[in-house]
Protein backbone atom coordinates (compact mmCIF):
# COMPACT_ATOMS: atom_id res chain seq x y z
CA UNK A 1 0.00 0.00 0.00
CA UNK A 2 1.08 3.28 -0.91
CA UNK A 3 0.43 7.07 -0.22
CA UNK A 4 -0.06 9.54 -2.55
CA UNK A 5 0.10 13.25 -0.71
CA UNK A 6 -1.95 15.49 -3.11
CA UNK A 7 -0.38 19.39 -3.00
CA UNK A 8 -3.50 20.26 -0.97
CA UNK A 9 -2.67 18.19 1.68
CA UNK A 10 -5.34 15.25 0.62
CA UNK A 11 -4.08 11.62 0.52
CA UNK A 12 -4.59 8.36 -2.03
CA UNK A 13 -3.67 5.13 -1.14
CA UNK A 14 -3.30 3.23 -3.74
CA UNK A 15 -2.33 -0.61 -4.02
CA UNK A 16 -0.44 -1.44 -7.40
CA UNK A 17 -0.76 -5.06 -9.52
CA UNK A 18 1.06 -5.46 -12.03
CA UNK A 19 -0.81 -7.32 -14.68
CA UNK A 20 -1.15 -7.60 -18.32
CA UNK A 21 -3.72 -5.28 -18.92
CA UNK A 22 -3.71 -2.41 -21.64
CA UNK A 23 -3.38 0.86 -20.19
CA UNK A 24 -4.01 1.32 -16.34
CA UNK A 25 -6.92 0.44 -14.56
CA UNK A 26 -8.58 1.50 -11.18
CA UNK A 27 -11.03 0.24 -9.03
CA UNK A 28 -12.16 1.98 -6.24
CA UNK A 29 -13.44 0.26 -2.57
CA UNK A 30 -14.91 1.27 0.43
CA UNK A 31 -12.08 0.95 2.96
CA UNK A 32 -10.78 4.11 0.59
CA UNK A 33 -7.94 2.08 -0.93
CA UNK A 34 -7.61 2.60 -4.94
CA UNK A 35 -6.73 -0.75 -6.49
CA UNK A 36 -4.57 -0.37 -9.61
CA UNK A 37 -3.58 -2.84 -12.17
CA UNK A 38 -0.95 -1.74 -15.15
CA UNK A 39 1.19 -3.75 -16.74
CA UNK A 40 5.09 -3.32 -15.88
CA UNK A 41 5.73 -0.83 -18.79
CA UNK A 42 4.24 1.99 -17.03
CA UNK A 43 6.11 3.40 -14.40
CA UNK A 44 4.73 4.19 -11.24
CA UNK A 45 5.92 7.90 -11.46
CA UNK A 46 2.94 7.71 -14.56
CA UNK A 47 0.58 6.00 -12.35
CA UNK A 48 0.97 8.35 -9.55
CA UNK A 49 0.52 11.23 -11.81
CA UNK A 50 -2.51 9.37 -13.58
CA UNK A 51 -3.78 9.23 -9.79
CA UNK A 52 -3.19 12.97 -8.83
CA UNK A 53 -4.57 14.10 -11.99
CA UNK A 54 -8.05 11.92 -11.27
CA UNK A 55 -7.61 12.59 -7.26
CA UNK A 56 -11.00 14.36 -7.19
CA UNK A 57 -13.45 11.79 -9.13
CA UNK A 58 -11.65 9.20 -6.93
CA UNK A 59 -11.38 11.10 -3.88
CA UNK A 60 -15.32 11.92 -4.10
CA UNK A 61 -16.04 8.07 -5.54
CA UNK A 62 -13.96 6.73 -2.08
CA UNK A 63 -16.21 9.22 -0.23
CA UNK A 64 -19.79 7.78 -1.84
CA UNK A 65 -18.69 4.47 -1.36
CA UNK A 66 -17.76 5.00 2.90
CA UNK A 67 -21.06 7.23 2.81
CA UNK A 68 -22.86 4.08 1.91
CA UNK A 69 -21.55 1.90 3.87
CA UNK A 70 -22.79 3.67 6.51
CA UNK A 71 -25.88 3.98 5.23
CA UNK A 72 -26.05 -0.20 5.23
CA UNK A 73 -26.07 -2.67 7.62
CA UNK A 74 -25.65 -6.28 7.86
CA UNK A 75 -28.94 -7.96 9.22
CA UNK A 76 -28.87 -10.44 11.84
CA UNK A 77 -30.15 -12.73 9.18
CA UNK A 78 -28.23 -14.89 6.66
CA UNK A 79 -30.22 -16.70 3.67
CA UNK A 80 -28.88 -20.09 2.19
CA UNK A 81 -28.89 -19.92 -1.81
CA UNK A 82 -27.74 -22.69 -3.54
CA UNK A 83 -26.05 -24.25 -0.61
CA UNK A 84 -24.08 -21.63 0.77
CA UNK A 85 -24.84 -18.94 3.39
CA UNK A 86 -24.88 -15.47 2.37
CA UNK A 87 -25.45 -12.80 4.97
CA UNK A 88 -27.77 -10.16 4.11
CA UNK A 89 -26.56 -6.48 3.55
CA UNK A 90 -29.57 -3.70 3.37
CA UNK A 91 -28.58 -0.58 1.72
CA UNK A 92 -30.57 2.61 1.31
CA UNK A 93 -30.25 3.53 -1.99
CA UNK A 94 -32.69 5.46 -4.25
CA UNK A 95 -33.21 3.04 -6.61
CA UNK A 96 -34.38 -0.94 -5.74
CA UNK A 97 -32.75 -3.84 -6.62
CA UNK A 98 -31.17 -6.75 -5.16
CA UNK A 99 -27.72 -8.54 -6.05
CA UNK A 100 -25.62 -11.56 -4.46
CA UNK A 101 -22.23 -9.28 -4.82
CA UNK A 102 -19.18 -9.82 -2.71
CA UNK A 103 -20.30 -13.25 -1.08
CA UNK A 104 -22.99 -10.91 0.45
CA UNK A 105 -26.95 -10.69 -0.48
CA UNK A 106 -27.46 -6.88 -0.94
CA UNK A 107 -30.89 -5.12 -0.82
CA UNK A 108 -30.86 -1.95 -2.20
CA UNK A 109 -34.14 -0.22 -1.05
CA UNK A 110 -35.25 3.43 0.12
CA UNK A 111 -37.73 1.13 2.20
CA UNK A 112 -35.62 -1.30 4.87
CA UNK A 113 -38.89 -2.40 6.31
CA UNK A 114 -39.62 -3.85 2.78
CA UNK A 115 -36.15 -6.12 2.72
CA UNK A 116 -37.29 -9.16 3.62
CA UNK A 117 -39.83 -9.16 1.23
CA UNK A 118 -37.44 -8.04 -1.72
CA UNK A 119 -35.34 -10.65 -0.99
CA UNK A 120 -38.17 -13.30 -1.07
CA UNK A 121 -39.08 -11.67 -4.67
CA UNK A 122 -35.20 -11.98 -5.76
CA UNK A 123 -35.17 -15.74 -4.30
CA UNK A 124 -38.49 -17.03 -6.39
CA UNK A 125 -37.15 -14.98 -9.23
CA UNK A 126 -33.90 -16.45 -9.88
CA UNK A 127 -34.72 -19.82 -8.40
CA UNK A 128 -37.63 -20.14 -10.95
CA UNK A 129 -34.78 -18.93 -13.43
CA UNK A 130 -32.91 -21.92 -12.41
CA UNK A 131 -35.46 -24.46 -12.64
CA UNK A 132 -36.32 -23.36 -15.82
CA UNK A 133 -33.06 -24.12 -16.97
CA UNK A 134 -32.57 -27.42 -15.53
CA UNK A 135 -35.56 -28.35 -16.79
CA UNK A 136 -34.46 -27.42 -19.76
CA UNK A 137 -31.27 -29.78 -19.70
CA UNK A 138 -33.40 -32.81 -18.24
CA UNK A 139 -35.59 -32.73 -21.14
CA UNK A 140 -32.63 -32.52 -23.89
CA UNK A 141 -31.11 -35.70 -21.89
CA UNK A 142 -34.42 -37.39 -22.05
CA UNK A 143 -35.11 -36.98 -25.26
CA UNK A 144 -31.02 -37.49 -27.08
CA UNK A 145 -31.95 -40.51 -25.03
CA UNK A 146 -34.93 -41.22 -27.01
CA UNK A 147 -37.40 -40.86 -24.12
CA UNK A 148 -39.64 -38.41 -24.68
CA UNK A 149 -40.70 -36.49 -22.11
CA UNK A 150 -44.72 -35.48 -21.97
CA UNK A 151 -45.51 -31.83 -22.57
CA UNK A 152 -44.96 -30.47 -18.18
CA UNK A 153 -46.10 -27.55 -16.47
CA UNK A 154 -43.51 -26.67 -13.73
CA UNK A 155 -44.91 -24.82 -10.45
CA UNK A 156 -42.83 -23.60 -8.00
CA UNK A 157 -43.68 -23.78 -4.36
CA UNK A 158 -43.59 -23.69 -1.02
CA UNK A 159 -44.11 -27.34 0.73
CA UNK A 160 -44.19 -28.65 4.17
CA UNK A 161 -43.54 -32.13 3.29
CA UNK A 162 -42.36 -33.18 -0.17
CA UNK A 163 -39.36 -31.92 -2.06
CA UNK A 164 -41.52 -32.31 -5.62
CA UNK A 165 -44.51 -34.42 -6.93
CA UNK A 166 -45.28 -35.44 -10.07
CA UNK A 167 -48.91 -35.83 -11.43
CA UNK A 168 -47.73 -37.43 -14.51
CA UNK A 169 -51.71 -37.84 -15.65
CA UNK A 170 -51.90 -33.95 -15.81
CA UNK A 171 -48.11 -33.77 -17.38
CA UNK A 172 -47.42 -31.45 -14.04
CA UNK A 173 -44.46 -31.37 -11.87
CA UNK A 174 -44.12 -29.28 -8.66
CA UNK A 175 -41.11 -28.49 -7.24
CA UNK A 176 -40.56 -27.48 -3.23
CA UNK A 177 -39.03 -23.31 -3.25
CA UNK A 178 -36.94 -24.36 -0.01
CA UNK A 179 -34.79 -26.33 -2.36
CA UNK A 180 -33.05 -23.38 -2.91
CA UNK A 181 -30.71 -23.52 -0.23
CA UNK A 182 -29.48 -26.75 -1.87
CA UNK A 183 -26.50 -27.00 -4.33
CA UNK A 184 -28.07 -26.93 -8.09
CA UNK A 185 -26.95 -30.54 -8.03
CA UNK A 186 -29.49 -31.33 -5.33
CA UNK A 187 -32.38 -29.60 -7.29
CA UNK A 188 -31.63 -31.62 -10.61
CA UNK A 189 -31.59 -34.48 -8.66
CA UNK A 190 -35.45 -33.77 -7.75
CA UNK A 191 -36.10 -32.52 -11.05
CA UNK A 192 -34.92 -36.20 -12.67
CA UNK A 193 -36.67 -37.69 -9.71
CA UNK A 194 -40.13 -36.53 -10.82
CA UNK A 195 -39.15 -36.75 -14.31
CA UNK A 196 -38.45 -40.62 -14.13
CA UNK A 197 -42.19 -40.88 -12.56
CA UNK A 198 -43.39 -39.97 -16.11
CA UNK A 199 -42.21 -44.48 -16.73
CA UNK A 200 -42.24 -45.55 -13.11
CA UNK A 201 -45.03 -44.47 -11.37
CA UNK A 202 -43.63 -46.16 -7.72
CA UNK A 203 -40.32 -45.69 -6.23
CA UNK A 204 -39.15 -49.61 -7.47
CA UNK A 205 -35.55 -50.39 -8.50
CA UNK A 206 -36.70 -50.46 -11.75
CA UNK A 207 -37.69 -46.77 -10.97
CA UNK A 208 -33.77 -45.53 -8.90
CA UNK A 209 -31.98 -47.54 -12.02
CA UNK A 210 -34.03 -45.41 -14.86
CA UNK A 211 -33.09 -42.73 -12.60
CA UNK A 212 -29.36 -43.42 -11.82
CA UNK A 213 -29.08 -44.37 -15.55
CA UNK A 214 -29.64 -40.78 -16.50
CA UNK A 215 -27.98 -38.74 -13.46
CA UNK A 216 -25.53 -41.09 -11.79
CA UNK A 217 -24.54 -38.68 -9.04
CA UNK A 218 -28.73 -38.76 -8.37
CA UNK A 219 -28.00 -40.42 -4.71
CA UNK A 220 -24.89 -38.68 -4.01
CA UNK A 221 -27.03 -34.88 -4.39
CA UNK A 222 -30.33 -36.43 -3.36
CA UNK A 223 -29.24 -37.77 0.19
CA UNK A 224 -28.40 -34.00 1.21
CA UNK A 225 -32.15 -33.98 1.25
CA UNK A 226 -32.70 -36.27 4.43
ZN1 LIG B 1 -41.15 -40.06 -5.95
Amino acid sequence: MTTIKLPDGREIKYELTRKRVKNVNMRIKADGTVYVSANTRVSIKRIEEILTERADYILNAVKHLQEREQRSEITAQSMRWLGKEYPVRIIRNFSERVALEENELRVFTAHPEEAQQKLSEWAVTNFSALVEELNAEVRTMLISCNFKPPATRISIKDMKTRWGSCSYTRGHISINLRLMAYPRETVLSVLWHEYAHYWHHDHSERFYAFLCEHYPEYHRWNSLLR
